[in-house]
């Protein structure tokens, strides 16, 4: 038996380290993850009651067009019901667009290093992939832009940047779009969005209504603390969501998922009070690594890169150790270090482990 020779090679996706396993193996009572980008503040309590309302249901099958979700955010969004499309997380909604556009000889473009799902469903689909290298930890539009041919397919941008955190400017996005042919359909991944009030920060619906080729992605895993319930969406013009529809599966989206989502869609105290506890805490580890004079990517979402200048794989096994899972083993940053911001005290009690690291650790030359 032999499956799709494109997929033959492809690695099983390895998630940040589960906290049970790390107690476990290094029996530690106390283990705090940053590795995923989690909310470290949980979610909304409207989002948990939206669900224990949702409990007697669970036999039935939920809304496969999921209705009442999509008008409330339709209308908080200013888009019309017919421009959103929901899945299993925004990864279902890559894997669906992956799967909507991408055929063999199609050619794709990506930053170097970005987002893993848009290459792994890409290749799934046999297109051939196109990667350009970041600059400085930021997408190179200009590059990307070269890269399109006449069998461009899907130019994805991630933004801010997933691991390096740094952001594409509307003034550099403006430039993309205005050259980009119509043809070529680009997608923004704004999965931190929420978390961002930087005014140089672009809005994707704002495109979606000027461009004809554009669709935005965005999740309910972050800033709603949603994660576990698998659920985010896309935005774009009605012609492009009918296609992401036309290969949805009929039911992608459970009952608790978007009860929840529209819950915490209406708690916007508990997502601004994220916002600023977020905010505060890129503060303090930002001045912590100049304190201890380590460079870092400048942040925009809920997670930070910097250089610890020595060995990632061996800062990453350190820290675990100390109880501190992390984020490292990047491609082409073999000594950074991605860090979810935490709580307040998560926060300090990474910083103090960090400190005691550097110490441990030689620096690289
Ligand atoms: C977390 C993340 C997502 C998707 O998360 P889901 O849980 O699948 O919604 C998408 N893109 C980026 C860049 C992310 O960091």
């Amino acid at each position: 038996m032999q499956p799709k020779s494109n997929i033959v090679h492809l690695p099983v996706y390895q998630p940040g380290k589960p906290i049970e396993d790390v107690k476990r193996e290094l029996g530690l009572t106390e283990v705090t993850k940053l590795a995923s980008n989690e909310n470290p503040f949980g979610c909304s309590e409207l989002a948990k009651q939206a669900i224990m309302n949702e409990i007697g249901n669970t036999s039935v099958y939920p809304d496969g067009a999921a209705v009442a979700l999509t008008d409330t955010l339709a209308s908080q969004l200013g888009v019309g019901k017919d421009q959103l499309i929901f899945g299993a997380g925004s990864d279902e909604v890559i894997l669906m667009i992956a799967r909507a556009f991408l055929v063999k000889g199609d050619e794709t473009i990506m930053a170097d290093e970005t987002f893993a799902q848009y290459k792994h469903n890409a290749e799934i689909e046999n297109a051939a992939i196109i990667e350009v290298p970041l600059k400085d930890g930021k997408h190179d539009l200009p590059a990307m832009l070269a890269k399109v041919t006449d069998r461009s397919k899907i130019v994805w941008i991630c933004n801010p940047n997933n691991p390096t955190g740094t952001i594409v400017t509307k003034e550099e996005l403006d430039v993309f779009m205005a050259q980009v042919p119509a043809s070529v359909l680009v997608v923004l991944d704004e999965a931190y969005c929420e978390y961002i009030d930087d005014p140089s920060y672009p809005d994707g619906v704002d495109y979606v209504k000027a461009y004809p080729n554009v669709i935005a992605l965005r999740t309910f895993s972050k800033i709603y603390g949603l994660a576990s319930l698998r659920i985010g969406y896309g935005i774009g013009r009605p012609d492009i969501i009918r296609f992401v529809n036309q290969v949805r599966e009929p039911f992608n989206t459970t009952r608790y998922a978007q009860a929840a989502a529209r819950a915490a869609l209406g708690d916007h105290a508990f997502v601004q009070s994220c916002r600023d506890r977020n905010a505060e805490g890129l503060r303090y580890l930002q001045e912590q690594f100049d304190r201890l004079g380590l460079s870092h990517f400048p942040a925009y979402g809920n997670f930070v890169m910097f250089d610890a200048q020595r060995p990632s794989a061996i800062v990453f096994e350190e820290l675990l150790k100390k109880g501190i899972i992390t984020r490292a083993r990047w491609t082409y940053y073999p000594t950074h270090i991605r860090i979810t911001v935490g709580s307040r005290e998560q926060n300090e009690k990474f910083i103090q482990a960090l400190e005691q690291v550097l110490q441990e650790v030689a620096v690289q030359a």
